[in-house]
């Protein structure tokens, strides 16, 4: 545990924020940086860490909650299996509540679908091989991060011989929408990179967002001294006009990341178009189920495509995950859109950037 509060020492968050504010000065106009990850958009809410930024640096969220930015489509698809006699729907539990066109999956098991969630893809595995005579469909949603469990699920279940157990894919990777977001609306000055992501890919896949578009990127931790470390590295390149890629989180990510991890991906996974809500599809930004183990891939095996879908048009999700607005400029934010209820996928995950405002932000002294 020292080793934890060591990294949430006040008095020496006071000195971070001293030279934050040293660093900041020497910037020649106001910077936007942003963090990518749920994780971190939930410690900066929670340590209310914004109030100790300096005016000129603004920090905003991006596309880092993979429940965020599943489209609704794959909801939609999600919820025809689940129609489907005879499947069982395994699911993480942040799934079951995110709206699809006019159900979702908490919707439809209370309807009498069987619908479950499951902590690990591994227990999916189990739901199949005690189901023989159904079939089992894991929605497989995340990043780099969970994408290699997954991975590894699917190459037991070839060797097992489990073969009533498939996957609906909507893995992604996060440096394409990042490198895509650099060529947005919105004039991004620096990256707080993910952390967990970080740790299976490295530094390297950070390199073209640094090198060919300019744009600073600092892997950081969790912890509130990590991320205003890592605000401080990103301000100071930002200060010095370098674009570098920098690791605050070197006492967990390796330059090179995770090898073993990266086989298993490459083995099982071939990169692929991805649709992310709201950025649209994204050339190789997704990870699809390779041809060798194509029995596994739900789209295939059920012969399902993704219907057309529609979102709430007053949700703007879709602007946040660009980092163009805020939770507190979507008017059913803390109205008819809280977590007990969510409209958007954004209040859904303990992750998403309105779940996190509602609970540690404006949102929740509102509702206090
Ligand atoms: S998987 Fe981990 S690193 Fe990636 S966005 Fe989620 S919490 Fe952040
Ligand atoms: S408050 Fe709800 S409806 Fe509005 S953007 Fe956030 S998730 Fe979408």
């Amino acid at each position: 545990m020292r080793y934890i509060e060591e990294f949430r020492d006040g008095k020496l968050a006071a000195k971070l924020e001293q030279d934050l504010v040293r660093e900041a000065a020497r910037l020649a106009r106001a910077i936007t940086l942003m963090e990518v990850c749920g994780t971190h958009t939930m410690s900066i809410y929670r340590h209310g860490l914004r109030s100790m930024f300096p005016e000129n640096v603004k920090m905003v969220s991006g596309p880092g909650c993979p429940v965020c930015v599943t489209p609704v489509g794959y909801v939609d698809m999600a919820i025809e299996l689940a129609r489907t006699p005879g499947v069982i729907i395994t699911t993480f539990g942040d799934m079951m509540r995110v709206p699809g066109t006019s159900s979702a999956l908490q919707k439809e098991r209370g309807a009498g679908k069987d619908v479950r969630v499951v902590y690990t893809a591994l227990d999916a595995l189990t739901v199949a091989a005690n189901n023989k005579n159904n079939e089992v469909v894991f929605l497989g949603v995340g990043f780099e991060t969970t994408a290699p469990s997954i991975a590894s699920t699917i190459i037991m279940a070839k060797k097992l011989g489990i073969t009533n157990f498939s996957v609906l894919c909507a893995h992604k990777v996060m440096p394409e929408p990042m490198e895509a977001l650099t060529s947005g609306q919105l004039k991004l000055d620096g990256y707080m990179c993910p952390a967990h992501v970080s740790a299976i890919i490295g530094e390297e896949g950070y390199r073209p967002i640094a090198g060919k578009y300019g744009v600073p990127c600092v892997i950081t931790g969790f912890e509130p001294l990590d991320i205003l470390r890592g605000v401080i590295m990103l301000v100071r390149q930002v200060a010095d006009g370098r674009a570098e890629v920098e690791n605050e989180y070197n006492r967990v990510v390796l330059p090179e990341g995770n090898r073993k991890a990266q086989a298993i991906l490459a083995d099982v996974f071939v990169k692929s178009s991805a649709v992310w809500r709201g950025l649209g599809p994204i050339p190789d930004s997704g990870l699809a189920i390779a041809p060798k183990y194509e029995a596994y891939d739900a789209a295939k095996k059920f012969g399902i495509v993704e219907p057309p879908s529609r979102e709430n048009p007053a949700c703007v999700c879709g602007e946040i995950l660009k980092g163009l607005k805020g939770p507190q400029d979507c008017p059913l934010f803390g109205k008819a859109c809280v977590p007990e209820n969510p409209i958007g996928a954004c209040m859904v995950s303990s992750e998403g950037t309105c779940a996190a405002h509602y609970r540690y932000g404006a949102g929740a002294l509102a509702h206090a």
